[in-house]
């Protein structure tokens, strides 16, 4: 199975599953290690590991699409696409995907006061000289960075 097929595949599923378009790429990616997919929040792309089609199969592979576009079409239209997610979850059920993991790394930054040790998670970084704790108004330091 090539490129091309597989973007036949997904486009397939997409339509016939979810009753929606697949307007983006679906590629194989032999750098995957240990998910069998995954989607890319920036350009909108589904990856498969090939290696996994190969030891598992072609219903392995339709297990994946399913979930990788379940990823994909909750993120386009803003709803929750997260693993822990409600719309996620009720979604999954309703295509029949299996809920095995291919992550998508989502990575924070925790900051701590240090009055107080409230903890703060951002997804961006923060200027700490700019805010303050909103429990205690203490001084804010950067803590850890965790990527779940
Ligand atoms: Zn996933
Ligand atoms: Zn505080």
């Amino acid at each position: 199975m090539n490129d091309i097929s597989l973007q036949k595949l997904v486009q397939r599923i997409s339509q016939d599953d979810f009753r929606k378009p697949f307007l983006h790429k679906a590629l194989f990616n032999t750098r995957l290690q240990t998910t069998g997919g995954r989607y890319l929040l920036k350009s909108h792309d589904i990856e498969v590991n090939p290696k996994y089609v190969e030891k598992f199969g072609h219903d392995e592979l339709v297990g994946i699409i399913k979930h990788e576009l379940c990823h994909y079409h909750l993120h386009l239209e803003g709803r929750g696409y997260r693993h822990r997610d409600r719309d996620f979850r009720v979604l999954m059920q309703k295509v029949g995907a299996p809920r095995f993991c291919s992550r998508i790394p989502q990575s924070y930054l925790v900051y701590r006061c240090q009055q107080c040790d409230a903890r703060y998670r951002r997804r961006k970084r923060m200027d700490v000289a700019r805010y303050v704790c909103g429990a205690c108004k203490g001084k804010l330091i950067f803590f850890e960075k965790i990527v779940d």
